[in-house]
């Protein structure tokens, strides 16, 4: 009898320990959302996937990227981040497996397939391993094909100069580019919204790799079956 109630009780002491733990400064409303958003994240299912999706995520499906994330994410906070037009960070030095979320992820309203961009972009700062992949500074002037000012998605605030760019597939920007491109392509279980906001996003941010050859690189992958 006790023997059945502690070996109870070393199971909901592991399950709490695997749980991501939120700052009490977290809004509800953002902690339910953020639970939400990451339990759609672990349903989802797919059909195959691209070379470089396969590189850093494996497969399509719910079970790699929940893996992914909580080798990746284990605390969120709120944070300004040091910077006004930030949506998320990782502060390297104070906890690299901690996510913190700024006024902006708060107050702007984007779709569910778009914040989880913002939490893998986050994960993949994580990343000490790989110095935390840090961005480059966007292109000045950073114009788009009909030669207007290139903007921020989710705050709409101009990137030239700001270090918002990368020039690499495999950073913080390329990697979230991938994950979505992928779900759009390859989600079996994703309904035609979430599919069609993966694929605006993702084109949204692929314009944030400042390196045409990397560019044309990753829209090779995603051409690949
Ligand atoms: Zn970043």
């Amino acid at each position: 009898m006790f023997k059945t109630l502690l070996i109870v009780g070393m199971a909901i002491v592991s399950l709490q320990a695997m749980a991501l733990s939120y700052d009490k400064n977290v809004p509800a409303n953002i902690k339910s959302q953020m639970e939400a958003d990451l339990g759609f994240m672990n349903g989802i299912q797919g059909s195959s996937q691209t070379p470089l999706h396969k590189e850093i995520f494996g497969q399509v499906s719910g079970a790699a990227y929940k893996k992914f994330f909580e080798s990746h994410i284990v605390e969120v906070g709120m944070n300004s981040c040091g910077n006004g037009m930030a949506v998320a960070c990782v502060i390297p030095f104070m906890n690299e497996n901690k996510m913190w979320l700024t006024q902006n992820f708060v107050k702007f309203s984007h779709p569910q397939i778009a914040r989880l961009m913002v939490v893998y972009h986050e994960s993949r700062h994580a990343e000490g391993n790989n110095g935390n992949w840090p961005h480059d500074d966007c292109p000045t002037p950073f114009l788009d094909d009909n030669g207007k000012d290139m903007a921020s998605i989710w705050t709409g605030s101009k990137l030239e100069g700001q270090p918002a760019c990368d020039s690499t597939a495999y950073g913080s920007y390329g990697s979230s580019t991938i994950l979505l491109k992928n779900v759009a392509k390859f989600c079996s279980n994703c309904g035609d919204k979430v599919k069609m906001d993966a694929d605006m996003y993702a084109t949204d941010q692929l314009g944030r790799i400042d390196d045409a050859k990397v560019k044309k690189s990753m829209l090779a992958d995603f051409d690949a079956k």
